[in-house]
This record gives structure tokens, sequence and C-alpha cells, in this order.
């Protein structure tokens, strides 16, 4: 039987968390965990290195169990271990093609050769957005951001972002800007969208994890719903 278990955690640690073979596996290791060896299933916990949010669902729930088994010390080594490793977000990325090259960027992303450029067009866009009194809506913005500067901060870094100021410095004036976004768009970059679609008189295509929008003269082919 062990060494059943030795061949079992050896597949969960080499095997990528994101393949559906390995979430199968996951499920398993809760069954597994629920119904017969508590100890085991923790120790394959420890070992998984990255773990993504299913883990972190079925952590979440081998806590529960041990609670339930008054298993208060792997309960608080469980807990303990979820924030030092800390919950991994799938990072926003948004690619956009010129001259048949891809250039992809991350959030706050600031590997591109043309970053400089990049940073500077996303000030002017701005200011030329604050003139005309836009607002940024910093809801969506990531929680860890405590101070309404850094949520603005981090909005204006959104991937997207970047590769649409890419897309107004690398693109001739009146070729369409098409963007790929790996999540959803969120609310307040919808909202510039619009705008610079205006402002520089540019059609903007995002596809996002949802569907297409197509900017246009200040407003959104999904009519705000998406
Ligand atoms: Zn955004
Ligand atoms: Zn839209």
């Amino acid at each position: 039987m062990s060494q059943l278990k030795e061949i079992h955690a050896q597949t969960l640690r080499s095997t990528s968390t994101q393949h559906p073979h390995t979430l199968f596996l996951h499920t398993r290791i809760l069954h597994f965990s629920s119904s017969h060896d508590l100890d085991y299933a923790f120790r394959l916990f420890t070992q998984i290195e990255y773990p993504n949010s299913f883990v972190w669902n079925t952590l979440i729930q081998a806590c529960a169990l041990y609670a339930a088994a008054n298993r208060w010390n792997e309960v608080g080594l469980l807990r303990k271990m979820m924030t030092d490793k800390g919950v991994r977000k799938e990072p926003g990325c948004s690619s956009i093609e010129i001259d048949g090259v891809d250039h992809e960027f991350f959030a706050g992303d600031t590997s591109h050769s043309q970053t400089k450029d990049i940073y500077q067009l996303l000030d002017v866009i701005e200011d030329r957005l604050g003139s005309i009194g836009y607002c940024p809506d910093v809801s969506q913005a990531p929680m860890v951001d405590e101070t309404i500067d850094g949520k603005q901060q981090s909005l204006r870094l959104h991937s997207e972002r970047l590769a649409i100021a890419f897309g107004l410095l690398n693109l001739k004036p009146g070729v369409p800007i098409r963007v790929l976004k790996n999540l959803r768009v969120c609310d307040d970059c919808h909202n510039v969208t619009k705008l610079i679609s205006k402002m520089y008189n540019v059609d903007i295509i995002v596809r996002d994890r949802a569907r297409f929008h197509h900017f246009r003269d200040g407003s959104c082919s999904c009519m705000d719903y998406w």
C-alpha cells in the first residue's frame, strides 16, 4: 500500500497542476483524504509546489475534515501553509500582433523594449482623461493595494492598457488595434478604452475571456454588457 501511495504522490508532484488529469487526481486525493488516510493526504498537500486555486479549495475542505476529526495541529499547519505560499492567481496577459510579430504584456510589465515609450504614453493618456473629467473606478483594482493611489496605479497597469498603448505607438493612424486578453476586461479598462477610441479616433477590438468588444468613437459594441 505505501508503495502505491509513493507512486501516486510522485505522479501528483510531477504533473502540471493545470492539467485536467491532475485535477482528476486532486479530486481523488480529496476523496482519499476524507475516507481513508488524513496523514497521507496532508503529506501530499505539503509537497505540491505550485498549488492552483483548485488545490487550495481542496485544502480548505481538508481543513474542515481535520477540524471535524479534532486534528487541530494539522488545521493550523495547513492554514499557515496557505498563507506562506499564497494563492497563485492567473496573471492578466494581453497580446497584440504588429507586422506578424506577437507582443505579450503582463499586468505592470516592464520587460518590453518600448517600455519607456509605453508608460510615457499612458501618462499622456491619463492626463488627457483627467482633463475631460474621467475618474478611475478603483473598485476592481486588486485589493492588495490599500491606498487609492496604489489602486489607481494598478488599474493603469492592466495588461490591455499596455498593449493598447503599444498599438497606438506602432500602428499607422486609422489601423484598428486588435488585442487578445486572457481575463475579463474590468469596468475601468472598458471605460478607458472607450475614451481612447474617441480621443485617438481609432477602432480598438479586444477579445477577452468573455467576448469581443469593438470600441469606436467612445462606445463599445457590447453596449456595456459583458
Ligand atoms: Zn482593467
Ligand atoms: Zn465592451
